[in-house]
């Protein structure tokens, strides 16, 4: 057997014998592989609903067994994984269940990690629990669950942005933008499930044009908006990349997490809040990928060049990132160098710029 890691559950650590499996709260039940593929106990138990969620989908066995409704979600145990956006998915499929009258059983290989993340975000958003509480409530009824950091990261966002998905969040965009990343280096480039990610060109917007933009300081081309700005503060170290190194070290996250600073859209308290403890760095501006970037979706990087004068702006690397002056190292990056671009207001804007 493989050595021990220290914070890592080997099968060792069962005392329920192979098949394990808790009821978390009425009819909702949370277990590891063996619990799932023991066709006897499922019927015995009574179990309607089975979501998986791990490298290969159930055995035939299972699958064809009858009145048991099966959703799979093929998901390693991996701290970058992405979890959080199926979220929503696997909370109506349990809830479904539930109001039917069924009784679900949420499993991934030990039922540790990747089916306890599933089950505390179903109780977070059910109950209106912070992650603490849902965490703590799974807790005691099966004293062995542990979301790796990645996952514990993506349940902290999930309560920030009040259980779903907020796609104008600035760290859900972070998280994606990571994620994708992951994928380009995988694959050399931009899976087209991730094409979302590149916003439209700010220059081309007729609709609600925003008050704020950027422009190319040479030509005055519209080359960003204020909200295409991912803020950092100076010597940040980016959470996504950070859960990843420092496994089983997450008692550096919460204040990562409150660190990043605020969409303009977020609770004002929290952002005054912040305000007094976070300054944010202004010496490299990074932002989302943009439509009128060539290149960013087949290139690991590349020189950022304005569209309509040519003069170099910025940057962009999928993979190394971009070392700020201030210290942060931010990967991936798509940057402009701020001496190249003005900030303006909704005043100039009246001229059409393309
Ligand atoms: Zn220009
Ligand atoms: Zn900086």
């Amino acid at each position: 057997m493989a050595k021990k890691d220290e914070g890592i559950i080997t099968r060792e650590d069962f005392d329920a014998g192979p098949s394990s499996c808790n009821e978390i709260e009425p009819n909702l039940y949370l277990g590891n592989l063996t619990a799932a593929t023991d066709s006897e106990w499922l019927k015995r138990e009574q179990i309607t609903h089975i979501l998986t969620v791990d490298s290969c989908p159930l055995p035939r066995k299972i699958q064809t067994l009858p009145d048991i409704t099966l959703k799979y979600i093929q998901v390693t145990d991996m701290p970058r994984e992405d979890l959080l956006t199926y979220f929503e998915d696997t909370y109506q499929f349990i809830l479904y269940s539930l109001e039917r009258g069924g009784k679900v059983l949420v499993h991934c290989y030990f039922g540790v990690s990747r089916s306890a993340t599933l089950v505390i975000a179903y109780m977070m958003k059910r109950h209106n629990m912070t992650f603490t509480t849902a965490f703590d409530a799974v807790k005691k009824k099966r004293r062995f669950v542990g979301p790796n950091p990645g996952f514990l990261a993506q349940l902290k966002l999930y309560e920030h942005m009040n259980f779903s998905v907020d796609n104008t969040n600035i760290q859900f965009k972070l998280y994606r933008l990571q994620i994708a990343a992951d994928k380009v280096r995988k694959a050399k480039i931009l899976p087209q499930n991730y094409m979302d990610l590149v916003k439209a060109d700010p220059a081309l917007t007729t609709v609600r044009p925003e008050p704020t933009v950027y422009r190319c300081k040479k030509c005055r081309r519209i080359v960003a908006n204020a909200s295409n700005i991912l803020p950092h503060s100076p010597k940040e170290k980016q959470i996504w990349r950070h859960v990843s190194i420092k496994k089983g070290n997450d008692k550096t996250l919460p204040k990562q997490i409150r660190n990043l600073q605020m969409p303009e859209t977020a609770a004002k308290q929290q952002q005054q809040e912040e305000a007094k403890t976070v300054e944010m760095c202004n010496k490299t501006y990074f932002i989302e990928p943009l439509a009128w970037m060539p290149d960013i979706t087949h290139n690991v990087e590349g020189k950022l060049n304005c569209p309509k004068c040519n003069s170099k702006l910025g940057s962009f690397s999928w993979i190394s990132g971009c070392q700020c002056p201030c210290g942060s190292k931010i990967a991936p990056a798509f940057y402009l160098v701020p001496s190249k671009v003005d900030w303006s207001n909704a005043v100039q804007n009246v001229e059409s710029t393309i």
